[in-house]
């Protein structure tokens, strides 16, 4: 079960200031969610507590049965797909997209045929022995999420920056994360401050302003 359920969830920053404000929301196992609301409203803080770059002052945060509050950020089956995604420069695109299993400790075999899939799904296959900084920046993108995909997260979290591309590639980004959404059965929350993809998207939104919720929309 991959629902994602936030109770009363709250940040204070230590100045005082409160940038997340008593957020509680329930998002089905399998649904694709965008969080729409001004810069500053607290949409990234939101999903840095989700995927636990950031503590939580108050509240919790379900995955399915498990709650997260407890849970380190690398065993809580979510992927991230940030601005800043590490990729190694001088690595090639395989090896980049077989980090997280080799850091798992899995079969090579098993490692070998998520990459290839993953590779595949996102028409990198014939790139995979390429040196990630000879790729065009939409397949250093793909790259970045055959990478989240292959360790099976059961939801992937995006924030904006990750999607801040030109307006070609930006569509397309957001068909492969519907795909992944849709193939792979992964819960997707999707964070924009721009109300045309909004209504691109024409998914379930989540409206914030000053962090809290004013609004969901179908
Ligand atoms: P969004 O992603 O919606 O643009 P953020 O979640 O990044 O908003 O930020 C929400 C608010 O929290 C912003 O007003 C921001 O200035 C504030 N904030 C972020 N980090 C800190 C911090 N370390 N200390 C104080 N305020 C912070
Ligand atoms: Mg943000």
């Amino acid at each position: 079960m991959a629902s994602v359920t936030l109770k009363h969830l709250t940040k204070t920053y230590p100045n005082g200031f409160i940038s997340v404000d008593d957020v509680s929301l329930h998002i089905d196992d399998g649904e694709f969610v965008v969080f729409h609301g001004p810069s500053g409203c607290g949409k990234s803080t939101i999903l840095r507590m989700i995927g636990g770059l950031e503590d939580i002052t108050s509240g919790e945060i379900w995955l399915g049965d498990d709650l997260l509050n407890d849970i380190l950020p690398r065993d809580r089956r979510l992927a991230m797909a940030f601005q800043n995604y590490t990729l190694y420069r001088h690595f090639n695109a395989y090896d980049n997209i077989a980090l997280g299993l080799r850091l798992r400790d899995l079969p090579r075999t098993v490692i070998d045929s998520r990459v290839k899939t993953a590779a595949k799904f996102f028409g990198l296959t014939d790139l995979l022995d390429k040196k990630i900084r000879s790729l065009s920046d939409a397949d250093k993108q793909r790259v970045a999420l055959s990478r989240a995909v292959v360790c099976q997260p059961k939801v992937l979290l995006v924030d904006e920056d990750f999607a801040r591309q030109d307006d070609a590639r930006r569509i397309e980004m957001l068909a492969d994360i519907q795909a992944i959404n849709r193939e792979y059965h992964i819960t997707v929350l999707y964070v924009t401050n721009k109300y045309d993809e909004v209504v691109e998207l024409g998914k379930k939104t989540v409206f914030m302003k000053d962090g809290k919720i004013t609004d969901i929309r179908q």
